[in-house]
Protein backbone atom coordinates (compact mmCIF):
# COMPACT_ATOMS: atom_id res chain seq x y z
CA UNK A 1 0.00 0.00 0.00
CA UNK A 2 1.14 3.68 -0.65
CA UNK A 3 -0.10 6.27 1.66
CA UNK A 4 0.85 9.71 -0.21
CA UNK A 5 1.27 13.07 2.81
CA UNK A 6 -1.98 14.65 1.50
CA UNK A 7 -4.78 13.92 -0.97
CA UNK A 8 -6.55 17.33 -0.79
CA UNK A 9 -8.88 15.55 -3.58
CA UNK A 10 -10.56 13.63 -1.10
CA UNK A 11 -11.31 16.47 1.32
CA UNK A 12 -13.08 18.39 -2.04
CA UNK A 13 -14.86 15.23 -3.68
CA UNK A 14 -16.60 14.79 0.17
CA UNK A 15 -17.80 18.47 -0.24
CA UNK A 16 -18.28 18.24 -4.36
CA UNK A 17 -21.74 19.24 -4.36
CA UNK A 18 -21.97 21.72 -1.57
CA UNK A 19 -18.59 23.50 -3.35
CA UNK A 20 -20.26 23.47 -6.59
CA UNK A 21 -23.77 25.42 -5.10
CA UNK A 22 -21.66 27.68 -3.27
CA UNK A 23 -20.13 28.75 -6.64
CA UNK A 24 -23.08 28.69 -8.56
CA UNK A 25 -24.18 31.24 -5.60
CA UNK A 26 -21.60 33.43 -6.47
CA UNK A 27 -21.32 33.28 -10.23
CA UNK A 28 -25.35 34.88 -9.77
CA UNK A 29 -24.48 37.41 -7.65
CA UNK A 30 -21.20 38.32 -9.40
CA UNK A 31 -19.57 40.00 -6.30
CA UNK A 32 -16.09 38.46 -6.77
CA UNK A 33 -14.20 40.96 -4.29
CA UNK A 34 -15.36 41.56 -0.36
CA UNK A 35 -18.99 41.98 -0.51
CA UNK A 36 -22.01 39.80 1.57
CA UNK A 37 -20.48 36.58 1.17
CA UNK A 38 -17.00 37.73 2.63
CA UNK A 39 -18.59 39.73 5.68
CA UNK A 40 -20.99 36.15 6.12
CA UNK A 41 -18.13 34.79 5.86
CA UNK A 42 -16.11 37.03 8.31
CA UNK A 43 -19.12 36.95 11.00
CA UNK A 44 -19.04 32.90 10.81
CA UNK A 45 -15.31 32.86 11.55
CA UNK A 46 -14.90 35.13 14.30
CA UNK A 47 -17.65 33.35 16.01
CA UNK A 48 -16.27 30.18 16.04
CA UNK A 49 -12.69 31.44 17.43
CA UNK A 50 -14.38 33.41 19.90
CA UNK A 51 -13.30 36.83 18.69
CA UNK A 52 -15.34 40.13 17.79
CA UNK A 53 -14.21 40.92 14.26
CA UNK A 54 -12.85 38.97 11.44
CA UNK A 55 -11.43 40.63 8.28
CA UNK A 56 -10.55 38.65 4.85
CA UNK A 57 -7.44 39.26 3.57
CA UNK A 58 -5.48 37.97 0.80
CA UNK A 59 -3.01 35.12 2.62
CA UNK A 60 -1.56 34.35 5.84
CA UNK A 61 1.48 36.29 5.25
CA UNK A 62 -0.61 39.61 4.66
CA UNK A 63 -2.77 38.62 7.82
CA UNK A 64 0.75 38.52 10.14
CA UNK A 65 1.67 42.26 8.19
CA UNK A 66 -1.81 43.86 8.28
CA UNK A 67 -2.33 42.54 11.76
CA UNK A 68 1.24 43.99 13.31
CA UNK A 69 0.70 47.47 12.07
CA UNK A 70 -3.29 47.56 12.87
CA UNK A 71 -2.14 47.23 16.45
CA UNK A 72 0.53 49.96 15.96
CA UNK A 73 3.87 48.15 14.98
CA UNK A 74 5.77 50.74 12.97
CA UNK A 75 9.08 50.47 11.25
CA UNK A 76 12.13 49.43 12.44
CA UNK A 77 10.41 48.29 15.34
CA UNK A 78 11.55 44.92 16.47
CA UNK A 79 9.12 42.09 16.63
CA UNK A 80 10.29 38.59 18.46
CA UNK A 81 8.93 35.39 16.88
CA UNK A 82 10.06 31.77 17.27
CA UNK A 83 13.07 30.33 15.11
CA UNK A 84 11.72 27.56 13.63
CA UNK A 85 9.00 28.72 12.28
CA UNK A 86 8.06 29.00 8.39
CA UNK A 87 9.65 32.23 6.31
CA UNK A 88 5.96 33.72 6.08
CA UNK A 89 5.99 34.67 8.75
CA UNK A 90 8.85 36.46 8.66
CA UNK A 91 7.85 37.67 5.54
CA UNK A 92 4.45 39.06 7.20
CA UNK A 93 6.71 40.98 9.91
CA UNK A 94 8.96 42.64 7.37
CA UNK A 95 5.85 43.42 5.06
CA UNK A 96 4.96 45.30 8.29
CA UNK A 97 8.31 46.99 7.83
CA UNK A 98 8.91 45.62 11.56
CA UNK A 99 12.27 43.95 12.13
CA UNK A 100 12.23 40.25 12.74
CA UNK A 101 14.02 38.88 16.01
CA UNK A 102 14.00 35.31 16.37
CA UNK A 103 13.82 33.43 19.99
CA UNK A 104 14.25 29.89 21.00
CA UNK A 105 11.74 27.29 21.49
CA UNK A 106 10.36 24.95 23.78
CA UNK A 107 11.71 21.49 22.60
CA UNK A 108 8.17 20.12 24.20
CA UNK A 109 5.64 21.92 22.24
CA UNK A 110 7.87 22.97 19.46
CA UNK A 111 6.40 26.74 20.06
CA UNK A 112 7.89 30.30 21.38
CA UNK A 113 9.92 29.60 25.28
CA UNK A 114 8.61 32.29 27.31
CA UNK A 115 11.86 32.41 29.18
CA UNK A 116 13.63 32.87 25.42
CA UNK A 117 11.89 36.23 25.68
CA UNK A 118 13.98 38.25 28.17
CA UNK A 119 17.32 37.07 26.31
CA UNK A 120 15.95 39.14 22.90
CA UNK A 121 14.11 41.93 23.95
CA UNK A 122 15.52 45.23 23.42
CA UNK A 123 14.46 48.76 23.74
CA UNK A 124 13.10 48.35 20.59
CA UNK A 125 10.53 45.70 20.81
CA UNK A 126 7.30 46.21 20.17
CA UNK A 127 5.79 43.31 19.69
CA UNK A 128 5.53 39.20 19.80
CA UNK A 129 4.20 36.33 17.10
CA UNK A 130 3.88 33.52 18.73
CA UNK A 131 3.62 30.90 16.65
CA UNK A 132 0.76 28.22 17.29
CA UNK A 133 3.02 25.37 15.67
CA UNK A 134 2.11 22.06 13.93
CA UNK A 135 -2.13 23.04 15.40
CA UNK A 136 -1.01 23.39 19.10
CA UNK A 137 -1.20 26.54 21.09
CA UNK A 138 1.74 28.64 22.63
CA UNK A 139 2.25 28.85 26.29
CA UNK A 140 -0.08 32.37 26.25
CA UNK A 141 -0.52 32.86 29.63
CA UNK A 142 3.10 33.70 30.25
CA UNK A 143 4.21 35.07 26.72
CA UNK A 144 1.09 37.68 27.65
CA UNK A 145 2.06 38.12 31.17
CA UNK A 146 5.66 38.93 29.50
CA UNK A 147 4.53 41.40 26.52
CA UNK A 148 1.67 43.34 29.64
CA UNK A 149 5.03 43.73 31.72
CA UNK A 150 6.93 45.64 28.96
CA UNK A 151 4.23 47.27 27.03
CA UNK A 152 4.08 44.99 24.33
CA UNK A 153 1.25 44.16 22.07
CA UNK A 154 1.32 40.20 20.44
CA UNK A 155 -0.78 38.71 17.56
CA UNK A 156 -1.01 34.89 16.80
CA UNK A 157 0.34 33.12 14.08
CA UNK A 158 -2.37 31.21 14.10
CA UNK A 159 -1.96 29.45 10.51
CA UNK A 160 -1.62 26.18 11.71
CA UNK A 161 -4.61 26.51 14.18
CA UNK A 162 -7.65 26.65 13.24
CA UNK A 163 -9.61 25.43 16.26
CA UNK A 164 -6.68 24.96 18.55
CA UNK A 165 -7.31 26.05 22.18
CA UNK A 166 -5.40 27.30 24.97
CA UNK A 167 -7.03 27.35 28.10
CA UNK A 168 -11.06 26.77 26.84
CA UNK A 169 -10.48 29.85 24.46
CA UNK A 170 -9.50 29.16 20.97
CA UNK A 171 -6.55 30.39 18.59
CA UNK A 172 -7.54 33.73 17.61
CA UNK A 173 -9.19 34.99 20.59
CA UNK A 174 -5.97 34.59 22.81
CA UNK A 175 -4.19 37.99 22.42
CA UNK A 176 -4.65 41.87 20.95
CA UNK A 177 -5.27 40.50 17.40
CA UNK A 178 -4.48 36.71 15.56
CA UNK A 179 -3.38 36.11 11.84
CA UNK A 180 -5.04 33.14 9.95
CA UNK A 181 -4.17 31.41 6.55
CA UNK A 182 -6.54 29.58 4.42
CA UNK A 183 -4.02 27.95 2.00
CA UNK A 184 -5.64 24.68 0.70
CA UNK A 185 -3.89 22.55 2.82
CA UNK A 186 -4.47 24.38 6.47
CA UNK A 187 -6.87 23.24 8.25
CA UNK A 188 -9.53 25.39 6.89
CA UNK A 189 -8.52 25.99 3.25
CA UNK A 190 -9.66 27.70 0.63
CA UNK A 191 -9.55 26.35 -3.08
CA UNK A 192 -6.72 29.37 -3.50
CA UNK A 193 -4.94 31.75 -1.13
CA UNK A 194 -6.72 33.73 1.60
CA UNK A 195 -6.13 34.81 5.19
CA UNK A 196 -8.05 36.72 7.85
CA UNK A 197 -7.12 39.25 11.03
CA UNK A 198 -9.26 38.10 14.12
CA UNK A 199 -9.54 40.68 17.04
CA UNK A 200 -11.99 41.17 19.99
CA UNK A 201 -10.58 45.01 19.27
CA UNK A 202 -13.10 47.52 17.32
CA UNK A 203 -10.44 49.86 16.34
CA UNK A 204 -7.73 47.44 15.72
CA UNK A 205 -10.53 45.40 13.37
CA UNK A 206 -11.12 49.18 11.43
CA UNK A 207 -7.79 49.42 10.69
CA UNK A 208 -7.22 46.44 9.35
CA UNK A 209 -10.13 46.61 7.29
CA UNK A 210 -8.70 50.08 6.05
CA UNK A 211 -5.37 48.36 5.58
CA UNK A 212 -6.10 45.96 3.19
CA UNK A 213 -8.17 48.31 0.90
CA UNK A 214 -5.85 51.08 0.19
CA UNK A 215 -5.83 53.09 3.20
CA UNK A 216 -9.20 53.62 2.62
CA UNK A 217 -12.14 54.34 5.03
CA UNK A 218 -14.45 55.87 2.92
CA UNK A 219 -14.33 55.27 -1.42
CA UNK A 220 -10.97 57.02 -2.89
CA UNK A 221 -9.95 58.50 0.20
CA UNK A 222 -7.09 57.07 1.53
CA UNK A 223 -6.55 58.14 5.19
CA UNK A 224 -3.23 56.40 5.32
CA UNK A 225 -0.64 53.99 3.47
CA UNK A 226 -2.65 50.72 2.66
CA UNK A 227 -2.10 47.55 -0.03
CA UNK A 228 -4.55 45.62 -1.54
CA UNK A 229 -5.05 42.32 0.37
CA UNK A 230 -8.61 41.42 0.03
CA UNK A 231 -10.75 38.19 0.58
CA UNK A 232 -12.41 36.66 -3.03
CA UNK A 233 -16.31 36.48 -2.83
CA UNK A 234 -15.76 32.95 -4.11
CA UNK A 235 -12.95 32.02 -1.61
CA UNK A 236 -15.51 33.06 1.33
CA UNK A 237 -18.66 30.89 0.02
CA UNK A 238 -16.51 28.23 -0.02
CA UNK A 239 -14.58 28.33 3.37
CA UNK A 240 -17.95 28.94 4.66
CA UNK A 241 -18.83 25.23 3.25
CA UNK A 242 -15.78 23.93 4.94
CA UNK A 243 -16.01 25.59 8.05
CA UNK A 244 -19.14 23.89 8.45
CA UNK A 245 -17.02 20.73 8.99
CA UNK A 246 -14.37 22.33 10.62
CA UNK A 247 -15.40 20.68 13.99
CA UNK A 248 -15.97 17.00 13.28
CA UNK A 249 -12.47 17.07 10.96
CA UNK A 250 -10.51 18.46 13.79
CA UNK A 251 -11.79 16.16 16.28
CA UNK A 252 -11.03 13.22 13.32
CA UNK A 253 -7.66 14.59 13.33
CA UNK A 254 -7.48 14.04 16.99
CA UNK A 255 -8.36 10.57 16.99
CA UNK A 256 -6.06 9.61 14.18
CA UNK A 257 -3.15 11.50 16.66
CA UNK A 258 -4.55 9.11 19.51
CA UNK A 259 -4.23 6.22 17.44
CA UNK A 260 -0.60 7.20 16.18
CA UNK A 261 0.04 7.62 19.60
CA UNK A 262 -1.52 4.15 20.66
CA UNK A 263 0.59 2.57 17.89
CA UNK A 264 3.97 4.11 18.72
CA UNK A 265 3.78 3.77 22.03
CA UNK A 266 6.76 1.15 21.88
CA UNK A 267 8.48 2.42 19.89
CA UNK A 268 11.44 5.30 20.80
CA UNK A 269 10.10 8.17 18.62
CA UNK A 270 9.02 10.79 20.83
CA UNK A 271 5.68 11.63 20.02
CA UNK A 272 4.09 15.18 20.17
CA UNK A 273 3.02 16.15 23.12
CA UNK A 274 -0.53 17.66 23.89
CA UNK A 275 0.35 20.36 26.89
CA UNK A 276 -1.82 20.62 29.23
CA UNK A 277 -5.35 22.99 29.05
CA UNK A 278 -4.78 22.73 25.03
CA UNK A 279 -6.23 21.65 22.58
CA UNK A 280 -4.21 20.25 19.86
CA UNK A 281 -5.38 20.41 16.44
CA UNK A 282 -2.61 18.33 14.99
CA UNK A 283 -2.37 20.42 11.32
CA UNK A 284 0.82 18.12 11.64
CA UNK A 285 1.52 15.10 13.62
CA UNK A 286 5.36 15.59 13.95
CA UNK A 287 7.68 12.92 15.70
CA UNK A 288 11.45 13.25 16.86
CA UNK A 289 14.25 10.98 15.78
CA UNK A 290 18.19 11.33 16.02
CA UNK A 291 17.94 9.18 12.74
CA UNK A 292 15.38 11.03 10.95
CA UNK A 293 16.80 10.82 7.33
CA UNK A 294 17.60 7.22 7.85
CA UNK A 295 13.61 6.54 9.26
CA UNK A 296 12.25 8.73 6.23
CA UNK A 297 14.11 7.03 3.56
CA UNK A 298 13.13 3.45 5.07
CA UNK A 299 9.40 4.65 4.66
CA UNK A 300 9.41 5.97 1.61
CA UNK A 301 10.96 2.76 0.19
CA UNK A 302 7.95 1.68 1.43
CA UNK A 303 5.80 4.09 -0.21
CA UNK A 304 5.51 6.20 2.41
CA UNK A 305 5.64 9.81 2.11
CA UNK A 306 6.27 11.87 4.84
CA UNK A 307 7.62 15.79 4.92
CA UNK A 308 9.59 17.76 7.58
CA UNK A 309 8.39 21.06 9.03
CA UNK A 310 10.74 22.52 8.81
CA UNK A 311 13.99 21.32 7.56
CA UNK A 312 15.85 24.73 8.73
CA UNK A 313 15.27 27.04 11.20
CA UNK A 314 14.98 30.52 10.17
CA UNK A 315 18.40 32.01 10.32
CA UNK A 316 19.73 28.84 8.50
CA UNK A 317 17.85 30.30 5.10
CA UNK A 318 20.27 31.43 2.17
CA UNK A 319 17.69 34.97 2.78
CA UNK A 320 17.76 35.40 6.64
CA UNK A 321 21.24 34.48 7.61
CA UNK A 322 21.35 37.57 9.17
CA UNK A 323 18.78 36.91 11.77
CA UNK A 324 21.24 34.59 13.23
CA UNK A 325 21.84 35.36 17.08
CA UNK A 326 25.15 34.44 18.21
CA UNK A 327 25.43 31.56 19.81
CA UNK A 328 22.53 30.26 17.36
CA UNK A 329 19.31 29.15 18.62
CA UNK A 330 20.15 25.74 20.16
CA UNK A 331 16.99 23.75 20.26
CA UNK A 332 15.32 25.44 17.50
CA UNK A 333 18.43 23.88 15.01
CA UNK A 334 18.22 20.44 16.51
CA UNK A 335 14.58 20.05 16.23
CA UNK A 336 15.12 20.95 12.70
CA UNK A 337 17.18 17.70 12.30
CA UNK A 338 14.84 15.63 14.13
CA UNK A 339 11.24 16.51 12.76
CA UNK A 340 9.28 14.28 10.45
CA UNK A 341 5.41 14.85 9.47
CA UNK A 342 3.49 11.83 9.30
CA UNK A 343 0.38 11.42 7.16
CA UNK A 344 -2.50 12.91 9.24
CA UNK A 345 -5.89 14.81 7.63
CA UNK A 346 -9.55 13.86 8.46
CA UNK A 347 -9.39 12.09 5.25
CA UNK A 348 -6.69 9.62 5.93
CA UNK A 349 -7.87 5.94 5.96
CA UNK A 350 -7.45 4.19 9.08
CA UNK A 351 -5.54 0.82 7.24
CA UNK A 352 -3.61 3.82 5.80
CA UNK A 353 -2.01 5.19 9.30
CA UNK A 354 -1.75 1.53 11.09
CA UNK A 355 0.39 1.16 7.23
CA UNK A 356 2.39 4.22 8.39
CA UNK A 357 2.99 3.06 12.16
CA UNK A 358 3.43 -0.52 10.93
CA UNK A 359 6.50 0.34 9.03
CA UNK A 360 7.84 2.39 11.90
CA UNK A 361 7.42 0.12 14.20
CA UNK A 362 9.69 -2.58 11.50
CA UNK A 363 12.50 -0.28 11.39
CA UNK A 364 14.52 -1.75 14.22
CA UNK A 365 13.99 0.84 17.35
CA UNK A 366 15.95 3.64 16.11
CA UNK A 367 17.23 5.48 18.49
CA UNK A 368 15.83 9.05 19.48
C1 LIG B 1 0.90 28.78 6.12
C2 LIG B 1 1.59 29.58 7.16
C3 LIG B 1 1.77 30.98 7.02
C4 LIG B 1 1.50 31.74 5.75
O1 LIG B 1 0.28 31.63 5.19
P1 LIG B 1 0.07 31.95 3.62
O2 LIG B 1 -1.41 31.96 3.51
O3 LIG B 1 0.70 30.85 2.86
O4 LIG B 1 0.67 33.28 3.35
C5 LIG B 1 2.32 31.67 8.09
N1 LIG B 1 2.70 31.05 9.21
C6 LIG B 1 2.56 29.72 9.37
C7 LIG B 1 2.99 29.10 10.66
C8 LIG B 1 2.01 28.95 8.35
O5 LIG B 1 1.90 27.62 8.50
Amino acid sequence: MTVPFLELARETQELRDELDAAIDRVLRASAFVLGEEVERFERDFAAYCGAEHAVGVASGTDAIAIALRAVGVRAGDEVITAANTCTPTIAGIEHAGAVPVLADVDAGTYTLDPAALERVATPRTRAIVPVHLYGQCAEMERILGFARAHGLKVVEDAAQAHGAEYGGARAGSLADAAAFSFYPTKNLGALGDGGAVLTSDGDVAERARRLRNYGERERHVSDERGTNSRLDGLQAALLGVKLAHLERWNERRRRLARRYDELLDDTAFHRPQEAGGRRHVYHLYVLRSRERDRVRAALHARGIETLVHYPRPVHRQPAYSELAPEGGLEVSERLCDEVLSLPLYPQLADAELEEVAAALADLAAPAT
